[in-house]
């Protein structure tokens, strides 16, 4: 087969949170990175991390996350600093006591070192930035956000807040919930706002975490302790809007007695509690994930209920699937922002997010809904899967991300 011209492309990714800063990093650890120039736009100053502070966002990464930020080169560096592996997980319904129909994990029954890592939002930026920075071909416009975008026959040109106008063959849509750029080309979303919000802080405990991931299906929302590095845990308790702006308003001594009711003194009392911040909680999908020259990706594309942890897990893997595409496209000489390639990504994703969006949405109904045999019926079917080994693996192996068609960058062993 004749070889495929050397052409250059510019690649613009709007948004500089992990899913954005994940694909540019992913482009540029390829062997044919410098066929690629990467810009990239984020309102926000870059991501300072220091190790006296612990970042208030969290996420509990699956191992699938881990093998992307590893062929992303983060990997080394988060580990370095501060990752909190979490080997067990204990899952109970909220009017039941935690040792009374529950389903809990176990890493090393399972055959695995751990479940996941509780690893900080800034960190993983800072660690993306940090690879990126080395670059040459990598231009990482900070203090810089997007305000218009145009789709012509050949590129796309933006034009930023402060008026500078660029160009690329594709642009990558990583801004968020609410993203700028779908609103702009008015690509549709199926939308279902909860009237909820989540409430995180980290807090102190009586009892130690025991690298435990735990969580409390109360009827008003789920509430979970996430074990951190530190012997504290982080918590997000997910709750009515008004509960939740309560919830912000109380003294430190009243908030930690709310939070070890909350979770029925599972790790004894609550010691300490740091600032406090909420999130507005909704189900978002994209009915297109892409346009002629644009692609959707992270919470761009889709945003899901944090009951799992898994809306940032979702965004790495689309980020790792469509830097795979992106680079094979090239490699063969096609036009990277041609809409039948930006396609072969969402064929690859829409469906999979879809089911977790859908799943997160009936989980969130299923254990919010009050009835007089629901509660009984809820404790009979976590302790039915937490009776059956072989169910209890394929929900561990759907949690560390391991199913269905991986990208290579996600099946990589973590050395
Ligand atoms: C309480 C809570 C707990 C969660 N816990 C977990 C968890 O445990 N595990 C997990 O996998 N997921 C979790 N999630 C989901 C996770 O937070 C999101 O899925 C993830 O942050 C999405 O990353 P992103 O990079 O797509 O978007 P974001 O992190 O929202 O980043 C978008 C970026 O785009 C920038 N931007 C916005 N507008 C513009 C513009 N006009 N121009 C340029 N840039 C712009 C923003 O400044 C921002 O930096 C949780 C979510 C919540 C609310």
């Amino acid at each position: 087969m004749p070889r495929a011209p050397v052409v250059n492309r510019t690649v613009l990714i709007v948004g500089g949170g992990p899913v954005g800063l994940g694909v540019a990093a992913l482009l540029m650890s390829n062997p044919q990175a410098e066929r690629w120039t990467v810009r990239l736009l984020e309102p926000n100053p870059a991501p300072d991390w220091s190790d006296a502070d612990v970042d208030l966002r969290v996420y509990a990464l699956s191992r699938a996350s881990q093998h992307v930020l590893e062929s992303a080169g983060a990997w080394s560096g988060i580990a370095a600093r501060r990752a909190s592996p979490y080997r067990r997980m204990h899952v109970w319904e909220g009017e039941y006591s935690a040792s009374v129909g529950a389903l809990a994990f176990d890493s090393a029954e399972l055959g695995e070192p751990d479940l996941g890592h509780i690893v900080e939002d800034r960190l993983i930026r800072h660690c993306l930035v940090e690879t990126l920075s080395a670059r040459a071909n990598v231009e990482l416009a900070f203090g810089t956000e997007l305000a218009d975008v145009r789709v012509t026959a050949d590129g796309v040109e933006v034009t930023t807040r402060d008026g500078r106008e660029m160009t690329a063959d594709v642009l990558l849509a990583a801004d968020g919930g609410a993203s700028k750029v779908r609103g702009l080309l008015e690509l549709p979303v199926i939308s279902v706002p909860y009237g909820q919000e989540a409430v995180v802080a980290h807090v102190g405990t009586e009892q130690p975490h025991a690298e435990t991931a735990w969580q409390r299906f109360l009827r008003t929302g789920p509430i979970a302790l996430l074990p951190l590095e530190d012997g504290r845990s982080s918590i997000v308790w997910s709750t009515s809007s008004d509960r939740a702006q309560a919830l912000l308003r109380l003294g430190d001594d009243d908030f930690m007695a709310e939070v070890a009711a909350a979770t029925d003194h599972v790790l004894g009392a609550i010691t300490s509690a740091s600032a406090r911040v909420s999130f507005p909680l909704r189900a978002v999908h994209a009915r297109q994930y892409c346009a002629q020259r644009v692609a959707l990706i992270g919470d761009a594309a889709h945003t899901v209920h944090p009951l799992a942890g898994q809306g940032m897990n979702l965004g790495l893997l689309d980020a790792a699937v469509l830097a795979e595409v992106l680079q094979d496209a090239v490699h063969r000489g096609e036009d990277p922002g041609d809409l039948r390639v930006l396609r072969r990504y969402e064929r690859r994703q829409k469906g999979r997010n879809l089911r977790t969006v859908l799943a997160m949405d009936v989980l969130h109904r299923l254990f919010t809904r009050a009835g007089p045999m629901l509660a009984p019926a809820r404790v009979c079917g976590l302790t039915l899967v937490d009776s059956l080994p072989f169910v209890k693996h394929a929900f561990v192996r759907e949690a560390l991300g391991l199913v269905g068609e991986l990208p290579q960058t996600a099946r990589r062993r973590v050395a």
